[in-house]
């Protein structure tokens, strides 16, 4: 190919391998995949292999992983969304298994959580503000008073990609950080919502909120409350996809945002 053509053929969509498969959660999706209270997604096609959050159960997190003939040690970086256990408590089987991994936290974690991170030879990076992680992916920074907490967010050529761990500081607050940084739409918001002791009334005003900011796709699971995701699933129809342990969400299944 001459540096013409080459100038001249499409550019490859970035990021447009990605692929999003939830290990750990206490929805069920996949039967052979077991169960349990908590949140861990495994982020491919990325510059780098993430696992957003590590669920509570490490024996669980590495035996549903080996099902799902996913490698630990492929996994270049961890993002720890906040401190609670059904995030965290995968953590050290997880780093018994690959210890070479970049962990990203929240800068208020405790020194001693931190400090057995680097115990396993495991780098620490902690987080405050905004900032990218590898080419496209970024950290909204911590957000909540009282329970520090970030979310990701995936640039692709489909749209913004989001993972939520708990959303203690409020789904929307996050929704609004992430669009004040990236100026996209956002194609899908995938994790926790925190919605268990929400009314009704107040789910439809997430709801109503998620399409004001153009959010095209949704898969509640984990903390969302099974109410929360019938709301989304009659509002939303097919763009609710039903998230659970094993579900596996590619970025070329999804339709690019009209707006
Ligand atoms: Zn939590
Ligand atoms: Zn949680």
């Amino acid at each position: 190919m001459s540096p013409v053509e080459q100038e001249l053929s499409p550019a490859v969509p970035a990021l447009d391998e990605l692929v999003l498969k939830v290990v750990h959660d206490n929805y069920p999706c996949v039967d052979s995949l077991k169960t349990a209270w908590g949140f861990s997604a495994l982020v491919t096609g990325s510059e780098k292999t993430i696992l957003f959050d590590t669920g509570s159960d490490g024996t669980l997190l590495l035996e549903n992983m080996a099902r799902l003939q996913i490698d630990p040690g492929r996994i270049d970086i961890v993002v720890l969304s906040h401190l609670h256990q059904d995030h965290t408590g995968g953590l050290t089987g997880l780093l018994q298994a690959n210890s070479r991994v970049q962990v990203y936290l929240p800068a208020s974690f405790p020194t001693r959580f931190k400090e057995a991170v680097r115990g396993y030879g495991a780098t620490v990076v902690e987080i405050g503000g905004p900032q990218e992680i590898c080419k496209d992916v970024y950290t909204t920074g911590t957000l909540g008073r009282r329970i520090k907490e970030q979310a990701l967010a995936i640039r692709t050529q489909r749209g913004l990609v989001v993972l939520t761990g708990c959303a203690h500081p409020g789904i929307v607050q996050i929704l609004k950080r992430i669009r004040r940084l990236h100026e996209e739409d956002i194609l899908l918001v995938m994790g926790g919502f925190h919605l268990e002791w929400v009314t009704k009334w107040k789910v439809e005003a997430i709801i109503a909120a998620f399409r004001c900011h153009g959010v095209r796709y949704v898969a509640p699971t984990h903390c969302s409350s099974d109410k929360a995701r019938q709301l989304f699933q009659q509002s939303y129809g097919p763009g609710c996809l039903d998230a659970g342990v094993g579900k596996r969400i590619a970025l070329t299944d999804l339709q690019a945002s009209l707006t």
